[in-house]
């Protein structure tokens, strides 16, 4: 899926369309905040919804006090799961970049940005996992900052998010979908770029990689799309 087009069924289901992240109600203070590890976010910053590490402050200074059912605040979670899902289109001509590495293919992803179709789940998967906008929220494929952007940017910003709000990787497992061609041979270079992206050891990040047995766009050799899982722990 492209991000406008995740950007737009978002708005259809929630709120009236808005021109980027900066102006969007439901964008959490966490994205805006500078921070030590990364002077420069790519994130502006904006007041509006507590992010989940400010909710984890909050729930430690509330904690001798009265627990009420009506309390916005939400409660400090030990661990939050978060799943991601891309697709995009191969069009011949194009480079098929997963994962950070160069496949050779006939064809490639058609993308504003460079078409990373696992880097794009995996940053779904965490911004899902800590209650933010998605992928497409975040870097509208309307912005010209990001046309033919390296993944490995949005990659690092998502671990960036992920700290700050306090939390750390406990596992990601993920799963690519491609008839052609084989991944295995790349699939170790692949893993050690996630990790290294991820700061995370390799016995924590899995892949996989099916067929769609020739059915479908994604049997077809006309997609290529990836599910990513993970779970994150509190630091
Ligand atoms: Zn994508």
């Amino acid at each position: 899926m492209s991000a406008s087009t995740a950007t737009s069924l978002f708005f259809t289901l929630s709120t009236p369309p808005k021109p980027s992240i900066k102006t969007h109600p439901s964008l959490p203070p966490i994205l805006l905040r500078r921070s030590i590890s990364s002077p420069q976010p790519l994130l502006q910053s904006r007041p509006s919804i507590p992010p989940p590490a400010a909710s984890a402050a909050a729930s430690t200074v509330d904690s001798g006090q009265e627990a009420s059912a009506t309390s916005k605040t939400p409660p400090l979670l030990p661990f939050r799961v978060g799943h991601g899902f891309d697709l995009h289109r191969l069009e011949p001509g194009l480079p098929l970049i997963i994962g950070g590495v160069d496949i050779p293919h006939d064809r490639g992803c058609e993308a504003h940005s460079d078409g990373d179709v696992l880097l794009h789940c995996v940053v779904d998967a965490i911004l899902g996992a800590l209650g933010l906008p998605d992928i497409g929220q975040i870097f509208p494929d309307t912005d010209p900052r990001w046309r033919g952007a390296r993944s490995s940017v949005f990659m690092r910003e998502a671990v960036r998010l992920m700290h700050e709000a306090g939390y750390e990787l406990g596992n990601l497992d993920a799963t690519l979908i491609l008839q052609k061609p084989k991944l295995s041979p790349h699939k170790e270079a692949i893993r050690a770029n996630l990790c290294e992206m991820l700061g995370a050891d390799p016995s924590v990040v899995n892949l996989k990689a099916k067929t769609h047995e020739k059915v479908d766009s994604l049997g077809e050799n006309r997609s290529v799309a990836a599910h990513t899982v993970v779970l994150l722990m509190r630091k």
